[in-house]
């Protein structure tokens, strides 16, 4: 139903001649920005229409993910062991990075780690199409247009091949996945080869990367938060990132560094975030918790770049178990549950330990027969009983 009214949209909003007549249309505009008549010409005819970048804008979330899952995926012992030996493989360059823009090194990878895997996984979506799509149909073309003429400019200037200019279906590319006009106002050419590349220089995305944190406003050396303890009995409706207060206001209300260790200035403004209610992780967080957020504002996405900065720098896991009796997977785990359905006839793509589509419909159907709840999500207690099945 919903890729049926996907379809309705596009067909309505842009088949080949109507994406092109809007384009023609928009080219005032794009000229304003300052995109040249040149630029306009060699890169928006012959642009095609992309229906599944409509569906994407209008999907509904069909699966939550929970915190400790999206959390067991991201922050996982490849993608630490990964950070840590790049931290070492790129110290030159961070170092410089970090003295520049005065920005924790750790976070910067962290950054790098979750938004491409560290320049493994960039989305494979042409940003030209994409974007010239969402320009002319959908509910947020004013929005995309802006997107789509910055992504001109950066043609036009020459910074960045044209293909390598893919992306999300949204239009963020690159190795820490920057908008188009984020990159307009943020990309800096680090490696001094006269052009901003985010594609396949390193030293430009990580000195990026720092400079967006930096005019966010990073506190050198501050740490981001802690987690804590709380006492029996607290208060949920008294905590939030945007609810702040002095430490020693959350010292009175017994909130306690969960190592026993000092919570920092009793003047610092923190707030108090609880992922998964009284009963799980609590988290003490200040300013560079916000920076973090300001980079996609999500609490579970902030929580795993902050959690990896700290494994970076040697620091061991939460102390503190998610409230679930049916924890999240590694990517390793995940590509073993992939692996056990293949084993069982299963069609799940390629073994990525990426839990899409088809590999859900894999998993509902072997819960069904193992009798677990049919809900299609990897956890410890289906590979458990995929692994118990295929061994006995
Ligand atoms: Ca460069």
């Amino acid at each position: 139903m919903h890729r049926f009214f996907a379809l309705f949209l596009l067909s309505a909003g842009v088949n080949a001649a109507e994406l092109s007549t809007c384009l023609a249309k928009l080219e005032p505009a794009a000229r304003a920005k300052g995109v040249s008549a040149a630029a306009y010409a060699r890169y928006t005819p012959g642009l095609v229409a992309d229906a599944a970048v409509l569906e994407a804008l209008d999907a509904q979330p069909e699966f939550v993910t929970p915190v400790w899952d999206y959390l067991a995926g991201l922050v996982d012992g490849e993608r630490i062991a990964d950070g840590k030996r790049l931290l070492r493989e790129h110290a030159a360059t961070l170092d410089a990075v970090s003295k520049q823009y005065r920005v924790d090194k750790e976070a910067v990878v962290a950054v790098w780690g979750v938004e491409s895997d560290f320049g493994r996984v960039f989305g494979k979506k042409p940003l030209l199409a994409s974007l010239a799509t969402l320009s002319c149909a959908g509910r947020r073309q004013a929005y995309f247009r802006e997107e789509f003429f910055a992504t001109l400019k950066i043609l036009q200037s020459g910074d960045v091949h044209e293909q390598d200019l893919k992306g999300s279906w949204a239009g963020a590319f690159g190795q820490t996945q920057f908008m188009p006009t984020t990159y307009l106002r943020l990309a800096v050419d680090f490696d001094k080869d006269g052009r901003r590349d985010l594609v396949r220089s390193v030293p430009d995305a990580l000195a990026s990367t720092a400079n967006y944190l930096s005019k966010g406003g990073w506190r050198f050396g501050e740490p981001w938060g802690y987690e804590v303890a709380i006492a029996s009995g607290f208060d949920a409706r008294n905590t939030g990132r945007k609810l702040r207060k002095p430490v020693s206001s959350w010292q009175a209300q017994g909130v306690r560094r969960i190592d026993g260790a000092s919570l920092g200035p009793a003047d610092r403004s923190a707030a108090l975030i609880l992922p998964a209610g009284t009963k799980g992780p609590a988290f003490l967080v200040f300013r560079n918790y916000d920076v973090i957020f300001s980079y996609n504002a999500a609490e579970s996405y902030s929580l795993a770049i902050a959690l990896l900065s700290d494994q970076f720098r040697g620091a061991k896991g939460l102390s503190t178990k998610w409230p679930t009796d049916d924890p999240g997977l590694s990517r390793a785990e995940r590509r073993e549950v992939q692996s056990l359905l293949a084993a069982r006839g299963h069609d799940v793509g390629e073994i990525d330990g990426m839990i899409g589509k088809a590999t859900r419909a894999a998993i509902v159907v072997e819960q069904k027969k193992l009798g677990l709840e049919a809900d299609g999500r990897a956890g410890r207690k289906l590979l458990a009983a995929l692994r118990g099945h295929g061994s006995g």
